[in-house]
């Protein structure tokens, strides 16, 4: 006498039927799903948020990400501070003249403290 079932009274069932019932109506057309995610998005950001996030990616590609990128192509990762001498820290290409040109002769390597320093001194 060890299998006592596990029974589901009338009640149970009928509540379980009736709920697959109703998710069976419930179809979203693409655009209804688009909408849905729309309005989600918008609970978290508003417009101009994501406007201002659209826009902060667009300069980052196009101009101060996009030299240091090819900084690193020529000259590889930095991995000593030319000021400080740090080794274990995140490691920037600083442009001496600020101008940021393709100048590969003007970049020095800095931590990322020296860096915010170096900026403030410009
Ligand atoms: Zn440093």
């Amino acid at each position: 006498m060890g299998t006592k079932g596990w029974k589901l009274s009338k009640e149970t069932k009928q509540r379980m039927s009736v709920a697959q019932k109703g998710h069976k109506g419930i179809k979203h057309t693409p655009e209804a799903k688009e909408k849905i995610r729309k309005a989600q998005l918008g609970k978290i950001y508003s417009p101009e948020t994501i406007k201002r996030i659209s826009e902060a990616k667009i300069q980052e590609e196009a101009g101060y990400g996009a030299i240091h990128d090819w900084v690193r192509r020529w000259k590889g990762t930095p991995n000593i501070c030319e000021s400080c001498g740090a080794k274990d820290r995140y490691m920037n290409w600083a442009n001496i003249d600020h101008q940021y040109k393709r100048i590969l002769d003007d970049y020095i390597r800095l931590c990322v403290p020296c860096h915010r320093k170096f900026d403030l001194n410009k």
